[in-house]
């Protein structure tokens, strides 16, 4: 189950970074607008410099633009995009802008860091920025400061900058933790969708699923697998005798013992009542006989136990190759056959049955694929 976590984790991931390199493409696209105009008004205002600059900086926005296009990379897209702009709003509150207004740009920072960057990283980036704003304020006479700001718009620039980074802070902290939330809640609804409530195995859905993708990749690229429909004996005597919490007991037992005999890649589920399905993937008939065989034999040595009494537990299993059949239906059908004849021919049996050529006794054999 961590395997589907983790897969599912990924694509919601994949899927909010295509959304954010959309929403910086388009934001650059604004940014660019933006710095040509106001790049043409200052220089038709006579502030050749400025206009200069702006330029340079949609100059530099525009190589951001096409370098994701040409790389399709989100993460140098977004410190490409981080750096332009912390430059630019450098620039504009060390020069002032247009007849000081540069630092209102400012304004557009928190919310774009937050959004670029976790949390952390976000703090961090505004609070170097608000420290150079503090230097920029504090010493006017330092080479690269041309801007001029009265001590008014000094401290209503810090205040209300404050307020923002905070609201930002708070609200984009409460995005995260909603997203998570719902992460987790889809994660588990997923898993519990999948799962067998009683036996924790996987649920007949999900083995479904899992059957039709190896179907998938043995007409891709040859894997073969192999199917087990195991059966429980007489199951319903062990209710009638003992009663239906016995018979709980014994199905989550047997789960158990199944889990800790099988390989790991191998799927166990419940197919349905005292029915289980085990998907044995890269597996021949042979491999998948001898693994019942272990199996059959665990189970008929093993103490089930329920109030104190012993109760009876013998499995029949149905065994079939995927590479005799040409549809999962018909595997799955080849092997209730199977599993039928292990239950007319006395139970507590597989099928098909070799015989050993060795021992003459029941142990796989002969048959390969
Ligand atoms: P056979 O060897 O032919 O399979 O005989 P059987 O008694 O196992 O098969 P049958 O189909 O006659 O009965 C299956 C029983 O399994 C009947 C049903 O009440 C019981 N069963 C199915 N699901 C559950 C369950 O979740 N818990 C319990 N306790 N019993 C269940
Ligand atoms: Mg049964
Ligand atoms: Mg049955």
């Amino acid at each position: 189950m961590t395997e589907v976590t983790g897969t599912q984790f990924l694509a919601a991931r994949n899927g909010e970074e295509a959304t954010v390199a959309r929403l910086m493409t388009g934001v650059s696209l604004m940014a660019l607008a933006f710095l040509l105009g106001i790049g043409a008004k200052a220089w038709y205002a006579d502030h050749q410099t400025h206009a200069y600059a702006l330029w340079l900086f949609a100059g530099l926005v525009s190589v951001n633009l096409a370098l994701y296009a040409w790389r399709r990379d989100h993460v140098l897209q977004r410190l490409g995009m981080l750096l332009v702009v912390g430059l630019l709003f450098a620039y504009l509150i060390a020069s002032g802008g247009e007849s000081n207004t540069g630092p209102l740009w400012f304004y557009v920072f928190p919310p774009l860091l937050f959004y670029l960057t976790d949390l952390k990283t976000g703090t961090a980036l505004l609070l170097l920025c608000l420290l150079f704003a503090v230097i920029v304020f504090s010493f006017p006479a330092l080479p690269f400061v041309s801007g001029e700001y009265s001590g008014d718009f000094k401290i209503r620039f810090f205040a209300t900058i404050t307020f923002e980074s905070i609201f930002c802070f708070v609200l984009e902290a409460s995005r995260l933790k909603a997203r998570n939330e719902l992460m987790a809640l889809a994660v588990s609804h997923d898993q519990a969708a999948r799962t067998d409530e009683l036996t924790g195995l996987s649920n007949r859905r999900d083995m479904q699923q899992r059957l039709g993708a190896e179907y998938s990749r043995y007409q891709r690229s040859g894997h073969h697998f192999s199917v087990a429909l195991v059966d429980l004996d007489l199951f319903k005597r062990i209710n009638d005798d003992y009663g239906h919490d016995a018979g709980d007991a014994v199905l989550v037992q047997f789960a158990r013992r199944v889990r800790s005999l099988i390989r790991q890649t191998d799927v166990a589920a419940r197919w349905g009542g005292e029915e289980f399905l085990l998907l044995l993937p890269d597996t021949s008939l042979l491999q998948a006989l001898t693994l019942a065989e272990r199996l059959r034999a665990d189970i008929e040595h093993t103490e089930f136990c329920f109030d104190g009494h012993r109760l009876p537990v013998t499995i029949s299993v149905g065994v079939c190759s995927v590479t005799q059949a040409d549809s999962v239906n018909q595997l799955l059908r080849l092997a209730d056959i199977n599993l039928y004849n292990a239950k007319e021919s006395g139970r507590n049996r597989l099928a098909p049955r070799v015989r050993s050529r060795t021992t003459g006794g029941d142990a796989p054999d002969a048959p390969g694929n």
